[in-house]
């Protein structure tokens, strides 16, 4: 088996992002940082260290590290921690070992030191290259421009991988369009393009716009996205996700393809041996890494739900066998039912692959992902 192994960077600015909604801890809480970080890496060794022995008969195929902001952390600690890895996992050649990099962390220096700690893709946080839409979404991180984009494409011997974000207001279709060609034309190997959300509780959610056409102007976004990037190489595998060939991220496919992987650090989710596991946050986590492992105990409709909002983001979608092998949900004729109504109403597509069933989102379904799976679960 090859699972692939997260590592979670809780740090971030003192101030989130207005979109943010994703666990971290502001760093100048902390009086003495650089304790504070040696302890939380010494902790998250100690934690790899002691779950090395249920993944004896494992390959570890991919790393990923992320946030928070990872690249706040100086160079030599993931020295420490994929040497850690190394030496108590058994890792492939090719192994694929990503982190996410901030633009007020980037420099080519630090690239650098990180890809002779092993690192071999980055990914870019750009989100905009637009003043205002970079101040409407309260972006803390610096501004990215096109130079440093054209610079971080050429580092040699990286993937070099790039996130933006689309559908922010005050940013026409045209400049957001204009953007993602400056992007495109440095050939980063891979782009996510996130539709911008407005998550509960975020300092954005008070500002979700009005205006009646706010949601064909974020399709229109998409679309023309879309057909910019497919034109230019790159393969839309997942709704959001686009590689050139060959340069899909392998650690984040093993999320939507439901594959295993195991999370390390603070607020870090674990699937492996059937089982899910959710890391808690970093007080208790740093006071006992193992006691702060938790199962998530899932029925069987629980799995089955978790399967299809995986695996439908997935532009090539799953097989039914597989989604009643891999569950254990019963065939049911109701759930048959809702199947054949989605199909009829042009937002799924069944297709037969050597006599196996084949169930994906059409183009219409992309952008109606939410209402095919409100339908679906209600049917399980
Ligand atoms: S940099 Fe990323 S993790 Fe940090 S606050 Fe902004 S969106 Fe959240």
């Amino acid at each position: 088996m090859k699972p692939g192994i997260y590592i979670h960077i809780p740090f971030c600015y003192k101030e989130k992002c207005d979109y943010c909604d994703f666990y971290s801890v502001p760093v100048d809480n902390h009086n003495n940082w650089n304790m504070h970080i040696d302890n939380y890496i010494k902790t998250l060794c100690s934690e790899i260290i002691y779950y090395s022995t249920e993944f004896l008969d494992y390959e570890i195929d991919s790393i990923y590290i992320g946030g928070g902001t990872p690249s706040l952390l100086e160079s030599h600690y993931y020295v420490t921690i994929l040497e850690t890895i190394k030496k108590y996992y058994a890792i492939v050649p090719e192994i694929e070992i990503t982190l996410e990099c901030n633009p007020d962390n980037y420099s080519v220096q630090y690239i650098k030191e990180l890809r002779s700690a092993g690192i071999n893709r980055f990914v870019l946080g750009v989100q905009t290259l637009d003043k205002k839409a970079h101040h409407y979404i309260g972006r803390k991180p610096k501004l990215a421009d096109k130079e440093m984009i054209e610079e971080f494409c050429s580092i040699p011997d990286i993937i070099a991988c790039i996130d933006i974000i689309a559908g922010i207001p005050l940013q026409s279709i045209s400049s957001f369009i204009h953007s993602l060609t400056t992007i495109i034309q440095y050939k980063p190997k891979h782009i996510s393009a996130y539709i911008l959300t407005f998550e509960k509780n975020t300092p954005l959610s008070v500002r979700i716009p009005h205006w009646e056409r706010f949601a064909n102007f974020q399709r229109k976004m998409f679309e023309k996205t879309i057909r910019l990037l497919t034109s230019s190489g790159y393969r839309h595998y997942e709704i959001s996700n686009f590689a050139l060939p060959n340069f899909e991220s392998r650690h984040n496919y093993k999320y939507w393809n439901f594959d295993e992987y195991i999370g390390f650090g603070a607020g870090a989710h674990s699937f492996y041996k059937n089982r899910r596991f959710f890391n808690s946050t970093l007080n208790d986590y740093l006071h006992n890494p193992i006691e702060s492992r938790t199962e998530d105990i899932r029925t069987i409709k629980d799995i089955a739900i978790e399967y299809l909002m995986n695996k439908l983001r997935l532009i090539d979608g799953f097989y039914l066998q597989e989604f009643y092998s891999k569950t254990n949900y019963p065939p049911s004729s109701r759930f048959d039912e809702t199947i054949d109504l989605l199909i009829t109403k042009g937002l799924l597509q069944h297709d037969n692959i050597a006599g196996k069933e084949r169930l994906r989102c059409t183009h219409e379904g992309m952008f109606m992902l939410d209402s095919i799976l409100f339908e679906l679960m209600s049917s399980l």
